[in-house]
């Protein structure tokens, strides 16, 4: 049956598709790229749909259809119409976010025929003998391919997670089936990447992420959409590659905050995949050593299915890890005599230590004591950090610099000082205390690109160093076998921040950052200075109890409602004036409260509280519900409202569901 109109959707952020008419199409071209007529130009959309008849009146012809491409095929559409619909998007935007760039402009690279399937048989070399516990895991989670299931599986680094991951992708690969890995940041864990092309070598495993050239990008994208691709790994982008055959999804560290977007289309990687996996019908496997209370939440209430695994694979014990009661004592720089008499014994023995400070920078102000000046940007509502070792006090929200001044702007007083410690002051103070220690900083400042990144990385492996001094970039993913010592230092302010995510994000950080410790033969130790010893946060983490923790946190959760009790959207506004962000969200709640159902709730728009960033003044309006189908049935209504609302040119708002930052 032939159609003679067309509805595109196109990357303009307007919540609507776009008709064409054509002489000839049939239903095998929905799911192609096309180019249309647009404004004066020319754009490359999607068909979505075809149609007999429209509702707009006086339709351009559509252009050239681009055969050359496979379809995207129908579940990938439903993906991409789920992530419209449920973040409240605009499909032709979502859809722009989810091609590669090229395909966006209508370049194909050239496409290989589609091999036939093929089952992958693996050489099998000396595999380890799984743990009892990796067994069963894998055995559980193998015997749902076909359907669908999801899995948390819990285990401490080093438990062997990745093993159990490697395996049930051996397994998916020899059904002949496409399997999808995501893991928070790629530039960060090139070790999976070679991991897991070394265990497959028969099968064609691709990278999805943004730091790929464009050629590589939409070469990969391609051969998932053909077939051709066995393994899709990366980060939470490629979660919209299209796997005609996909058999088995895999999110390694799922409760990493990188998993959701913070600009443009607002998802969680993480609770697509979950969806996709529903829709596609095969399990889903969720994995980290401090899983995400929504996620452990579902793991509780049987939704999830929980796989522990409960020790190390290799090293055999998890490493000690004691709180140092700083109340009463004199810090030395910040360090306490326990943390500078450990580090000596490690650089007695030539161990490594690493300082873990959260902070970048040499301190965090430039103050006057006379006149009270402080170092602020003039863009945003934060102070520019010192950052001694190029002279400039810096924003690391906008990254406004400046030189740092010889005497106080208000005052004139020439006595001025950084007050407080980042990673650069501690460098210092240990190189003054240590001097015959080898002191490497490893922070976004040292490693600000993926090669000195690597190069430092090679450094620490070659043990060309004695103490690391670093952020949490060294938390993530990285053996470092001589490392045998971590100390925290700065840590007790993400007790009482203001953000309800923070004690949850400071756990896992600090569990991180304490399994770096002790990886091989030697044992590890973890040393926190702190002014709450006592603190739950701390007790659970020195008994290596996530469970105590977990459970703690989210009683207080239920009693305070927040999530996962409720389902939470934010409706943020910016603009130069943030009287004018708040006018809009006022006019925004009226209209919100003439829709509100039953069981939504509304709060009163605020200012953020970094309310303004790059000169723009931000606030943000709360709707929350204890049912999801409820909250984003009002969503719907709301946001096509909203899209009609006056507002002022410079003003510019979005909606943000399951909002991660506040
Ligand atoms: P995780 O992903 O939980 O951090 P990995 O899978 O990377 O853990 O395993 C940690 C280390 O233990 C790796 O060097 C891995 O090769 C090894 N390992 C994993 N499972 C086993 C096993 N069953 N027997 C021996 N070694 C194992
Ligand atoms: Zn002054
Ligand atoms: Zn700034």
């Amino acid at each position: 049956m032939n159609f003679r109109i067309l509805r595109v959707a196109l990357d303009v952020p307007l919540p609507r598709l776009f008709d064409y008419t054509v002489d000839a199409v049939t239903q095998e071209d929905v799911g192609r790229c096309i180019r249309v007529p647009f404004g004066n130009g020319e754009k490359i959309g999607v068909i979505v749909a075809l149609a007999d008849t429209s509702e707009h009146a006086k339709l351009k012809q559509a252009g050239e259809i681009l055969r050359a491409l496979p379809a995207l095929p129908a579940d990938w559409l439903a993906l991409t119409e789920f992530c419209s619909r449920y973040y409240q998007h605009p499909l032709g935007e979502v859809m722009a976010l989810a091609l590669p760039p090229q395909l966006r402009r209508g370049k194909l690279p050239a496409v290989r025929k589609a091999k036939p399937i093929q089952v992958i048989e693996q050489a099998a070399p000396q595999l380890p003998e799984l743990l009892p516990e990796q067994a069963s895991a894998v055995a559980a989670v193998a015997a749902d391919f076909g359907r669908y299931a999801a899995f948390l599986l819990h285990g401490v680094t080093g438990s062997g997670k990745t093993e159990v991951y490697l395996r049930l992708i051996e397994q998916t690969l020899a059904q002949g089936r496409q399997a999808l890995m995501l893991v928070p940041e790629i530039a960060l864990t090139p070790q999976l990447e070679s991991r897991v092309a070394a265990r497959f070598p028969n099968a064609l495993v691709f990278s999805a992420h943004s730091g790929m050239t464009e050629g590589a990008r939409s070469r990969g994208f391609i051969a998932a959409l053909d077939g051709r691709a066995d393994i899709v790994l990366g980060t939470r982008l490629a979660v919209f590659s299209p796997l005609p055959r996909l058999g088995l999804i895999v999110v390694d560290e799922e409760h990493d905050a990188s998993f959701k977007q913070q600009e443009g289309l607002r998802y969680s990687a993480r609770d697509v995949a979950v969806w996709r996996a529903h829709q596609c019908a095969v399990p889903i496997v969720l994995g980290s050593a401090t899983p995400s209370l929504e996620t452990f939440f579902h793991a509780g209430s049987g939704r999830y299915r929980l796989l522990e695994l409960s020790r190390r694979a290799v090293a055999l014990e998890m490493p000690t890890v004691r709180c140092i009661d700083t109340r009463r004592e004199k810090l030395q720089d910040g360090m306490s005599s326990a943390l500078l008499a450990a580090l000596e014994v490690r650089l007695a023995r030539s161990e490594q230590s690493l300082v873990f400070l959260n902070r970048r920078g040499y301190a965090p102000v430039l103050a006057c004591p006379a006149c009270g000046w402080v170092s602020r940007c003039s863009r945003c509502a934060a102070n520019l950090v010192v950052h001694l070792a190029d002279r400039r006090l810096r924003c690391h929200h906008c990254g406004l610099e400046e030189i740092i001044p010889k005497h106080c702007p208000g005052c004139g007083n020439l006595d001025i000082h950084p007050f407080g410690r980042g990673t650069q002051r501690l460098e210092e103070a240990l190189a003054a205390r240590f001097p015959n220690a080898r002191i490497l900083r490893v922070d976004r400042d040292s490693a600000s690109t993926p090669k000195k990144w690597q190069a430092l990385l090679e450094t620490i492996h070659e043990g060309r160093a004695d103490i690391l001094v670093g952020t949490q970039m060294l938390a993530k993913g990285h053996d470092f076998p001589r490392l045998t010592l971590v100390g925290v230092v700065g840590a007790d302010a993400a007790l009482f921040a203001a953000d309800f995510r923070a004690p949850e994000r400071l756990f896992s950080q600090l569990m991180q950052v304490g399994g770096r410790s002790g990886r091989a033969a030697l044992p590890g130790e973890v040393l926190i200075q702190t002014e709450y010893p006592t603190h739950p946060l701390y007790q659970a983490l020195e008994a290596h109890d996530y469970p105590r923790f977990a459970n703690s946190q989210l009683g207080e959760r239920r009693a305070a409602g927040f999530p996962p009790f409720v389902f939470q959207v934010l409706l943020r506004a910016e603009a130069r004036q943030l009287d004018d962000a708040l006018a809009f969200l006022k006019v925004a709640a009226a209209t919100a409260r003439e829709l509100l159902p039953e069981g939504v709730s509304l709060y009163d728009p605020v200012p953020m509280r970094l309310y303004r960033v790059m000169a723009l003044e931000r606030a943000q309006l709360l709707a929350e519900s204890m049912s999801r189908p409820a909250l984003q049935a009002f969503l719907a209504r709301w946001v096509s409202r909203l899209y009609l609302q006056k507002a002022p040119r410079d003003l510019r708002w979005h909606i943000d569901v399951d909002p991660l930052e506040f």
